[in-house]
């Protein structure tokens, strides 16, 4: 059975550019990121063969097990899960470019120490939980701009902007709630001028609601099923993990 992803992923660029008309944007302005847990290093070179080469993984453990099996292909990895404070030595390891789920002060410490001891530096994206479920992980709305002043007060960690995770809702208008108050965030944030700390990028969207996102001034839309398919492992076992804060 031939592999349909690479039509998979032009019927998503075909719903960016379809979205961006509407909100009069241009499509070079979303970022088109794979999200590709559960998907084998065979099948995510066929997309970076292609030329989509941003992709992200959800677990270390992942990460770890694809990345030689990728090295031969240029691609850019972020890392959009929840991440155990005893895990940032080994994601360090692993040529990540942007940590998109930064949502708490002692994480900030450690990778900041890390960094500082490698001589190197990260970009992170400020996780946002703006659906407040209890599932989900991210910084309250309400303590986004402490958070952000403390981490900016990091050297090694670059702050881009702000992720968050749509609340699951066939009622679009409560997904677009989400995306507002990231926005308004992003806007509150920004206007605080703190130094060094950018709000370029707003990560947000996924397959079921990229259209909404696009239309709240989503830059980075993060697409899984759609592209590779359903997947066997339910995102429970990625989104409820026991946190250790
Ligand atoms: C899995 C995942 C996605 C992609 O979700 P799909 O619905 O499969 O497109 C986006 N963001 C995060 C954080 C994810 O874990």
């Amino acid at each position: 059975m031939p592999d349909d992803l690479l039509k998979n992923i032009a019927a998503i660029q075909a719903r960016i550019q379809a979205s961006c008309e509407r909100c009069h944007r241009h499509p070079s302005s979303v970022k088109l990121l794979l999200a590709t847990k559960t998907v084998t290093p065979e099948r995510i070179a066929l997309a970076l063969q292609a030329g989509h080469t941003l992709i992200a993984e959800n677990r270390i453990q992942e990460l770890k097990e694809k990345h030689a099996a990728l090295q031969s292909w240029p691609h850019t990895n972020h890392f959009i899960g929840h991440l155990q404070t005893n895990k940032v030595k080994e994601i360090l390891k692993y040529d990540v470019a942007c940590l998109q789920s930064l949502d708490r002060i002692a994480l900030a410490q450690k990778l900041h120490e890390r960094l500082l001891a490698a001589k190197k530096t990260l970009d992170v994206l400020i996780q946002v939980n703006t659906s407040g479920e209890a599932s989900k992980f991210g910084i309250a709305p309400e303590e986004a701009l402490t958070l952000t002043k403390q981490v900016a007060a990091l050297p090694t960690l670059k702050i881009k902007g702000l992720m968050t995770i749509g609340i699951f809702s066939a009622d679009t208008e409560k997904v677009r709630s989400c995306f507002q108050l990231l926005h308004s965030i992003k806007n509150e944030i920004a206007s605080a001028q703190i130094p060094e700390v950018s709000m370029q990028e707003l990560s947000m969207g996924m397959s079921g609601d990229l259209e909404v996102a696009i239309e709240e001034g989503a830059t980075i839309i993060r697409v899984g099923t759609a592209i590779f398919g359903k997947r066997d492992t339910p995102d429970s076992y990625y989104w409820n993990e026991q946190s250790d804060k």
